[in-house]
């Protein structure tokens, strides 16, 4: 399989150089030159079939030959085996047609767990292979540090930095970051807010000499395999209930939801993906309006989606306005310039043939937690509960069931789901002792060089080791 890039004009790639770069050359994002179908038999053998074998047929059509076919099983077996349960991805009945589809058994807790698990095994697999190490630097403002430092643990080939803003990330977010006993995991508290680390993120990338130094990588979630890693849970759930389907989505950088999309053009029977925003709701408001406009970024209950930035959606941009890169470069130049682009009415009409949204602030996510505890016994995470009700405010056919996503455990939230319904989440016993551990963690302050100095410090330690 080979990738090109929404802009047009970097190099085109096959999967692995696509793996490790990341982000493409001019800016685009990377998609492969079109999307593997599966037949129906395909689908229907997804059923029953255990999450990792369901995911190798799914993501193995991607990758191509680049990869040995014993090398890729056994990364794929490898990455969901110490999931805490069974079935890795379970899907639970909520109600009459209402599913909820449990993508937190992970050892972080978050959906993000799915992909980043086996990303972080292609990476060093890679990497070895090549012979090549790399540095990965990262800014979090929660689930995103955590999922990449659990599935970067130990690797042989990188080094991890994570840099998040001190004080102001929940302490089950802090610790599952702090507490990671490694010697190649290193955890920054930066004296500032998540913009500042993003910044100094940045600033460190834009420095060619340090970049190319260190070999800087990144695997956020503009990174093409962590989107392919996401399909096989969307295809296997449908294949599940064995006919036609919809999906609700919390939304932040539009990649879970996009992910659903790539399930659609695989073959997968969904009618129907519905975005759930919180106050920040720029998708929304797009979805509405068809003009995509910055504004200000609110704290939330559901933290993982305070994004303003939804970078995915160029990914969708570019399938709506039938590849025509030019013509996204040239929209997201406008973005940047004047933080607002708009698109004429065929484009939304297209996005409406399967795409809807609604938002919920708040007090709406309290409620909606409440609600589906009193009529369930279901603790939900507030990010799920958005979820959830725009799926019901949004369903166009009660015939069809709609499958929510739940992006993480509720004891990842456990103040706003114990102000919600009186009750407190409880980790599972293998985090029983999270708030015991021994934390590992430097704080520092918002300056470009202290961060390279301490960085460039860890690094020598550990060639020296
Ligand atoms: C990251 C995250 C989201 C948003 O996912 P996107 O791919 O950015 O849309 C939603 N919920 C939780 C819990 C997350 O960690």
């Amino acid at each position: 399989m080979r990738y090109v890039s929404t802009r047009g004009k970097a190099p085109i790639l096959g999967f692995e150089d696509t793996l490790l770069a990341g982000l493409a050359e001019d800016g685009g994002l990377y998609v492969p030159e079109s999307y593997p179908r599966l037949g129906d038999s395909d689908l229907a053998g997804l059923r029953g079939r255990p999450y990792h074998e369901a995911a190798l047929r799914v993501i193995a059509p991607f990758v191509g030959d680049e990869i040995a076919a014993d090398a890729l099983a056994r990364m794929v077996r490898d990455s969901y085996a110490g999931f805490d349960h069974p079935d890795v991805a379970p899907l639970k009945k909520l109600g009459e047609g209402l599913y909820l589809l449990e993508l937190f058994h992970g050892p972080t807790l978050s959906f993000k767990d799915y992909p980043l698990q086996l990303v972080g095994r292609l990476f060093d697999h890679a990497l070895a292979r090549r012979g090549e190490r790399v540095t990965v630097i990262g800014a979090t403002s929660g689930d995103t540090g955590s999922a990449a430092i659990e599935a970067l643990r130990d690797r042989a080939a990188v080094d991890v930095f994570i840099l998040h803003p001190h004080g102001r990330i929940s302490e089950v977010q802090r610790r599952q970051m702090t507490t990671v006993d490694a010697a190649n995991i290193h955890n920054i508290a930066v004296e500032g807010t998540f913009d500042d680390c993003q910044d100094l993120v940045k600033e460190m990338f834009a420095d060619a000499r340090f970049r190319a130094e260190f070999r800087l990588s990144a695997v956020n979630s503009i990174n093409w395999a962590r989107i392919m890693a996401q399909a096989p849970f969307y295809l296997r759930a449908c294949a599940q209930l064995g006919g036609r389907v919809a999906f609700a989505v919390p939304t932040g950088n539009f990649g879970n939801v996009f992910a659903g999309w790539v399930a659609r053009c695989m073959g997968a029977p969904i009618v129907q993906l519905v975005i759930g925003s919180n106050r920040n709701d720029i998708l929304t408001r797009f979805v509405e309006s068809g003009v995509m406009q910055l504004q200000d970024v609110t704290l939330t209950l559901s933290p993982a989606m305070d994004i303003q930035v939804s970078s995915n959606f160029e990914r969708l941009l570019f399938e709506l306005w039938d590849r025509d890169a030019a013509r996204v470069a040239d929209a997201m130049e406008k973005f940047r310039k004047s933080t607002e682009f708009a698109v004429d009415r065929k484009t939304l009409e297209r996005m409406h043939e399967i795409f809807d949204a609604a938002r919920l602030d708040d007090e709406g996510t309290k409620r909606v937690i409440r609600e589906i505890y009193e009529a369930t016994g279901e603790l939900i995470d507030p990010h799920t509960a958005v979820g959830i009700h725009a799926g019901r405010t949004c369903r166009r056919d009660p015939a069809i069931p709609l499958i929510a996503i739940g992006t993480a455990h509720p004891a990842k939230f456990p103040d706003a789901v114990e102000a919600a319904t009186g009750k407190r989440p409880q980790l599972p016993p293998r985090l029983a002792d999270l708030f015991t551990r021994e934390e590992r963690l430097a704080v520092l302050p918002k300056e470009l060089k202290a961060m390279k100095d301490f960085i460039r410090a860890r690094l020598a330690v550990r060639g020296a080791a």
